[in-house]
């Protein structure tokens, strides 16, 4: 299955489901059903129950919040206080999400992962899935 949509494409896709009282997460998930991507959500049967699963392209997204899951972007760093409160967990959701790449990889699966950071421009990751979801 290949993508053949242009960037310009993807732009106009994203513009027509962009509103303004949605949250970015499903604005993303519109645009890619918008340009013809099938997907399920929350697949519970498989590690760490993917947020957007494309069965036929065996691939899956996950949306990750910066803080929670570590990312070393400014949005990721943790608080400066009550370090040892935080940092475990932090590090303990990391190593689960590890565990859980690993294991979808070991069943046949692709893994995106994007961070929260990234719905700031919709638009670049929105082109960005296309490339990883025709792959
Ligand atoms: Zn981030």
């Amino acid at each position: 299955m290949t993508d053949t949509r242009s960037p310009e494409q993807r732009r106009r896709i994203m513009q027509s489901v962009q509103t303004k009282d949605t949250g970015p997460e499903l604005t993303l998930r519109r645009a890619l059903f918008a340009a013809g991507y099938r997907f399920r959500l929350h697949r519970r049967d498989l590690p760490g129950s993917p947020d957007i699963v494309f069965p036929g392209r065996r691939k899956v997204i996950f949306v990750h919040g910066c803080f929670w899951h570590g990312h070393g972007c400014t949005k990721g760093q943790p608080p400066k206080s009550r370090k040892e409160y935080w940092l475990p967990k932090i590090e303990a959701n990391r190593e689960r999400d590890h565990r859980n790449v690993e294991e979808l990889q070991r069943l046949g699966w692709s893994v995106r992962v994007v961070w929260q950071c990234e719905l700031r421009d919709p638009m670049a990751l929105f082109d960005s899935l296309g490339i990883f979801l025709a792959r």
